[in-house]
């Protein structure tokens, strides 16, 4: 049997903002080729905890490994789509610019983009159908027309791992499905998905694995396994089917 790869590790990670714990001692091992969704009220800490993924932000004890070895080694790997409300889309460049940005990982400094990097920054807004915007302005576009080009921006960068951070907050129906089954793509390329998600009604049907989070971990693994009331109740501290709308 082919022996288990662990895409991100996490060890006794404890972050606090201004000495308040907002995240508590978290153990997660999460197994290469998963599609995780992290789940968890407002304010349960699930940006908090990607964003210690990424180094983002410094945890006060605790640590997490990438492939087994530390974040900053592994940087290539791990591509990351930050949270829609985090980007300040005024900044004046186009779609194919955005998308560009994401190859500047694998190129180091002072070279610039050429023919290569342009045809995969074309191809990969092809794949979100946003070929016919690629000079637009990105504040020129609507929300799920600029996430597309922040996914297409993920997708060049050709990594191992992919974190995102609520992806279809302020999608319309059309996107979410499209952005899914990119998703299901790289996942079955053997890619790690780690998503932050809040709606419950998807979660078995988009992913295979969860963490229900709330300061500390409740549960985590299979959907099949720990997708149900016990901890969907512990984490939202109300009724599942209330929880679930
Ligand atoms: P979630 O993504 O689950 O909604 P967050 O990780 O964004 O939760 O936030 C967890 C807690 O940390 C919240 O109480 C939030 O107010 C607080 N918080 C987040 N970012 C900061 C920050 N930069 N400074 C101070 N407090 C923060």
């Amino acid at each position: 049997m082919k022996e288990e790869r662990i895409a991100i590790q996490v060890d006794d990670l404890t972050v606090a903002y201004n000495y308040k714990p907002v995240l508590w001692d978290i153990d997660l091992k999460i197994p290469e080729g998963v599609m995780m969704a992290i789940v968890g009220p407002n304010g349960a800490g699930k940006s908090t905890l990607i964003k210690a993924m990424l180094d983002i932000v410094k945890p006060i004890a605790g640590n997490v490994q990438v492939f087994g070895k530390p974040y900053h080694k592994q940087r290539k790997l791990v591509a990351y789509v930050p949270q829609k409300g985090s980007v300040d889309w005024d900044f004046p460049t186009t779609a194919i610019d955005v998308v560009l940005m994401g190859t500047y990982g694998t190129l180091g400094w002072i070279k610039r983009p050429g023919l290569k990097e342009k045809k995969a920054a074309l191809e990969a807004l092809e794949k979100v159908d946003m070929l016919s915007f690629k000079d637009r302005q990105i504040s020129q576009l609507s929300g799920g027309q600029q996430q597309r080009v922040f996914l297409a921006r993920a997708l060049v960068q050709n990594a191992s791992i992919y974190i995102m951070d609520e992806p279809f907050q302020g999608v319309d129906a059309t996107t979410e499905i499209a952005i899914v089954n990119i998703l299901k793509e790289l996942r079955k390329d053997g890619k790690t998905l780690v998503v932050v998600h809040h709606d419950l009604q998807t979660v078995p049907e988009y992913f295979d694995w969860v963490t229900f989070l709330n300061v500390e971990k409740i549960a985590t693994g299979p959907i099949k396994d720990i997708f149900n009331d016990d901890n969907l109740t512990k984490t939202y501290g109300i009724n599942y089917k209330v929880a679930i709308r």
